[in-house]
């Protein structure tokens, strides 16, 4: 899964990158409002943790620029913990949900669980598929019945095509889900977790489509 942490200011910034990359999110952290608007038309995300007040171009502007050309990428808004009239204004520009300022670290890491999830197109907290499923909020993963243990990586490649059976996501997106900017690629990253993923979860879980991608079969 990759964030995007939009937050101008230096020591929340860090601590909310250091938390979320602590549980494996890919995480890129832009500091002001053009910078995050330039980063939402680059790059694919699967959530957006965006601060109001910014430099620049403020937080509500981004966010209405977001949904006006239609991206569609949950977004989680940052506000005072005493500025009802932002979160409602957060809340009618097109923002999903919000956390109060300063953070309950903890809580924001369950919110951003919850629209992960509702974003995957689903309210339970567990995806099961063909005998292997898998908690996003304990990160336990079980293949018929037998608890696995997975690397970090693995799951960060298993868990978007688990979440989507039949939908086939091409290298470079699984990418995309494995790396932060400042992290390298070696070009065959995604074919090894995939490996490693086959022997411990079963052959048939991961398909290759030829040219295309990886896609987990519906049946
Ligand atoms: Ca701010």
């Amino acid at each position: 899964m990759r964030l995007l942490l939009v937050e101008d200011d230096q020591m929340i910034g860090e601590a909310v990158l250091d938390l979320l990359r602590a549980e494996n999110y890919a995480v890129d952290w832009v500091k002001d409002g053009e910078m995050a608007d330039t980063a939402l038309q680059s790059a694919p995300y699967d959530l957006v943790l965006l601060d109001l007040g910014l430099p620049r171009r403020d937080g509500l502007t981004v966010l209405r620029a977001m949904r006006q050309r239609k991206d569609r990428t949950p977004v989680l808004i940052a506000t005072a913990r005493d500025s009802v009239p932002d979160r409602i204004a957060g809340l009618d520009a097109g923002a999903d949900d919000y956390v109060l300022k300063p953070y309950d670290l903890d809580e924001l890491l369950a919110r951003i669980r919850a629209l992960l999830r509702r974003a995957a197109g689903r309210a339970e907290p567990v995806y099961e598929h063909l005998g292997v499923s898998i908690n996003p909020v304990t990160r336990e993963v079980q293949a018929d019945g037998q608890p696995v243990v997975l690397s970090a990586r693995e799951w960060a490649v298993l868990e978007p095509l688990l979440a989507r059976p039949g939908m086939v996501l091409s290298r470079a997106q699984l990418e995309e889900k494995l790396y932060g900017w400042k992290d390298g690629i070696s070009s065959n990253a995604v074919e090894v977790y995939v490996h490693g993923l086959r022997k411990k979860l079963g052959a048939g879980l991961i398909q290759n489509v030829r040219g295309v991608g990886y896609m987990v079969p519906r049946q």
